[in-house]
């Protein structure tokens, strides 16, 4: 057995803070009273300032941010519709997956896992279907697996130039609440999240931001669903109820945390990670190893996927860091297993625990056998927090 505390490092599901678990801590309630939408119809505000829509709608799911996808697709897109999607690690892989599952036909462009999205051949593709024969787009906006944020504003770009009608849907699950988002401004049609990353929570709850676009499609599409269903919910939704039982403890939980990101406020929610994520990266070029993410630009700030030297095995680092350090990194996915280990630090996260996660990451890598500087990550993380990242505007000077 561990005495003390066990720490969490892995992108999702995230720290909860004390604050959003305490209020997850109530009696059931009637779902059917007549004052329950005091409890949910400020939620879908809340949600729409984070996914930050006007024009949109935000739905609320029970089921996590794959629900929320299949919700997505099944209720805009038709049976063969041909879609275009962007291959770059296990996330956009699933997705990949998942279409083919519900009978649509992707064109995937893979690209090597540490790069980005590749709005150019995007672009390219788009403007070749004269006829608008592919329906969506889809983009994960910050790839998990291999800590790379994409240019989704790029995407959309492309997709105006050639005039293509296509929907473009986002996965924003790891992503949206602590990286900059902007659902209406980069015309994204579908956005989707889950509860457990950016937004603080337990998973259970699937979250889709739909614009007017997508709305539209979804009244004249004939792919089948059933339980996720936008007529359904957007009936129910409009006075504050849902077509069934909502997880009405995690409705608090969700309260809660959107007040924790407006009483910080979801720009310096947005610089936190991004002071937090250069501190964590700077820990780890002072280690002298590598980052997934191919360009500077391409890094992420939620998550960093380092890979260990070719003599150590992630998973031996993986192991010692949970049996003896009680700590847990996320692991190397399927073609980065034994090569990565990831550091999440999304969500409730600060200076302490980007510390604490580089000391721990120093020990199990020196335990696995790696030749690490022991100090040296934290060293440089504490410098950077120190002198370089004091203010968010001081913040982009120093990051050049
Ligand atoms: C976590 C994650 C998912 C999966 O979401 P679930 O809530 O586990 O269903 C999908 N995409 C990305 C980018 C993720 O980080």
């Amino acid at each position: 057995m561990h005495s003390g505390h066990s720490h969490l490092f892995i992108p999702g599901p995230t720290n909860v803070p004390e604050a959003v678990r305490q209020a997850m801590n109530v009696p059931q309630q009637d779902m059917r009273a007549a004052d329950f939408g005091d409890l949910t119809l400020p939620l879908f505000d809340g949600l729409k300032r984070v996914f930050k829509t006007t024009e949109g709608e935000v739905m609320i799911f029970p089921g996590s941010g794959t629900s929320a996808w299949e919700a997505a697709i099944t209720n805009t897109l038709n049976p063969g519709d041909k879609v275009l999607m962007a291959r770059y690690g296990q996330f956009s892989t699933l997705w990949v997956k998942m279409a083919e599952m519900l009978g649509l036909e992707p064109i995937v462009v893979d690209v090597p896992w540490g790069a980005g999205v590749p709005w150019k051949e995007i672009g390219r593709i788009l403007g070749r279907d004269k006829d608008d024969e592919i329906k969506a787009v889809f983009v994960t906006h910050n790839e998990t697996a291999t800590g790379v944020v994409s240019d989704i504003e790029a995407v959309r770009r492309v997709m105006d130039e050639c005039f293509h009608e296509a929907l473009l849907f986002v996965d924003g699950v790891s992503s949206i609440g602590s990286l900059d988002f902007r659902m209406d401004q980069w015309g994204v049609d579908l956005a989707v999240t889950g509860s457990q990353k950016g937004l603080m929570m337990p998973a259970g709850l699937g979250i889709l931001g739909v614009s007017q676009k997508a709305l539209a499609a979804s009244k004249a599409n004939t792919m089948r669903r059933a339980y996720y269903d936008f007529a359904d919910m957007r009936q129910f939704n409009k006075d504050g109820y849902f077509p069934y039982t909502p997880p009405t403890p995690l409705l608090h939980g969700l309260r809660a945390a959107l007040g924790l990101i407006d009483a910080e406020g979801l720009d310096n929610v947005i610089a936190r990670h991004a002071r937090l994520a250069e501190g964590i990266r700077r820990g780890v070029a002072a280690w002298g190893l590598d980052i997934v993410a191919e360009h500077r630009s391409l890094q992420s700030n939620t998550v960093t996927a380092v890979r260990v030297p070719d003599t150590v095995d992630a998973r031996e680092v993986l192991r010692i860091a949970y049996e003896d350090l009680n700590c847990s990194f996320g692991s190397g996915l399927a073609r980065l297993a034994g090569k990565v280990f990831r550091i999440g630090h999304l969500g409730s996260f600060n200076e302490g625990m980007a510390l604490t996660a580089l000391s721990l990451a120093e020990l199990a890598l020196v335990k696995a056998g790696a030749k690490v500087p022991l100090g040296a990550g934290v060293a440089a993380a504490s410098g950077w927090l120190a002198h370089g990242a004091q203010t968010p505007d001081k913040l982009v000077l120093a990051a050049e």
